[in-house]
């Protein structure tokens, strides 16, 4: 087998024994002579799948009764729109704190969908430097600039900031925002399910399968079942969060097949000794990068401010764009692929998911020390 060793940034490297399992079980799934694509959703075979995702979801995270975990489709993206439609009422104002891409455009399709429906978004923190193509960010803001009106309808964060490398409450790090009564929102898309959390300090938060999760199509939210049941109804059922609330992400046909998936990465981490296990595996890999990329300070030049360094996304950069691309050049023929950054900010990124097997991270860092060296 050929495998590569994948640090792409989303879609992602799955754990190898769910994808063998699928393999095993695909034609026929469950000795009911068909695959499971090709059932019902509405089925025994498909619905047991769908209510073990959910609860191996609900174990793993330790995800209180007072939330939901609802599988939506659309991606992340589609939430950007689908929360302050739901969320934000008449006359009422919901606040960004923006820390990088994903944030920006999650703040400008919250101003398009509260325009439409007669509320406002507002940035009440962005960490961004500069203009334009030139605006860089670096870090996740300090807890005492993020100004949080008690009248708003929510504070939304991106946890971590896939492109920019830039994360929230990573160590030493820096705390979320403490909105107090406020609700807490966090597209947790690139941070999702590589350590502990509680649930229980956020009203919603969500996160695009193709990182941690499974394939892409599938998008987890975890959120309050007061938010939901306060969740605006005069917006088309399809993205009132109440629909999948109350039908168990059910009510239309679900990326059943991305489900599965999602059931087979679940119970692969759980068999991996959890979130526990699995956050001192990736707090590791991502010591051990920064650790070369310092080591290597001359050569190797990490932007971010180190209390906000990514343990997903390690982003750095080398001399000059042709350092870069031999990098990334070279690193290919040793089987190493995904290095590349993101064609916005360019250099190089190194995704460390949970799928990121340790030995690749050391097999990358030798080659780092190397090319410095021979460059
Ligand atoms: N938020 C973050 C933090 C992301 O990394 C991404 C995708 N890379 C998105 C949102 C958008 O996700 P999707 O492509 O699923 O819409």
């Amino acid at each position: 087998m050929n495998r590569v060793k994948n640090f792409n940034a989303g879609p992602a490297a799955l754990p190898l024994p769910a994808l063998e399992r699928a393999r095993d079980e695909l034609v026929d799934f469950a000795s009911s002579g068909m695959s499971v694509m090709e059932h019902s959703h509405r089925g025994k075979e498909y619905e047991k799948v769908h209510d073990e995702a959910i609860a191996l979801l609900r174990e793993l995270l330790g995800v209180p009764d007072s939330h939901e975990v609802l599988f939506v489709q659309g991606g992340a993206s589609q939430l950007f729109a689908q929360i302050p439609m739901n969320l934000v009422e008449k006359g009422r104002t919901a606040e960004y704190v923006v820390s990088g891409a994903w944030g920006e455009k999650a703040f400008s399709e919250a101003k398009v969908a509260t325009a439409m429906l007669g509320g406002a978004a507002r940035v009440s923190c962005s960490t961004g430097v500069g203009e334009g193509k030139e605006k860089s960010y670096t870090r996740v803001p300090r807890p005492a600039e993020v100004k949080v009106d008690p009248e708003s309808a929510y504070v939304h964060v991106t946890s971590n900031e896939t492109i920019h490398g830039v994360q929230y409450e990573v160590d030493p790090g820096r705390p979320f925002p403490a909105p107090g009564a406020v609700p807490l929102i966090a597209d947790m898309s690139s941070d999702f399910l590589w350590r502990r959390f509680d649930p229980a300090r956020f009203g919603l938060v969500y996160a695009g399968a193709q990182k941690n999760i499974g394939p892409s199509g599938v998008v987890v939210v975890i959120v309050s079942k007061e938010l939901v049941a306060r969740g605006r109804k005069d917006i088309p059922k399809i993205f009132q969060l109440r629909t999948p609330a109350e039908n168990r992400s059910l009510y239309n046909t679900p990326p059943t097949f991305g489900i599965y998936m999602i059931r087979n990465v679940l119970a692969w981490l759980k068999g991996q000794g959890g979130l526990g296990a699995m956050e001192q595996r990736n707090r590791l890999k991502a010591q051990k990068l920064y650790a070369a990329i310092d080591q290597h300070a001359s050569f190797y030049r990490s932007p971010v401010e180190r209390e906000s360094r990514s343990v997903m996304n390690v982003v750095f950069r080398l001399p000059s764009e042709q350092d870069e691309e031999r990098f990334v050049a070279e690193a290919k023929k040793r089987g190493m692929v995904g290095l590349k950054g993101h064609r916005s900010v360019g250099g190089i990124r190194v995704s460390t998911y949970n799928a990121v097997e340790p030995a690749w991270v050391d097999e990358l860092i030798a080659f780092m020390g190397e090319f410095a060296r021979g460059a």
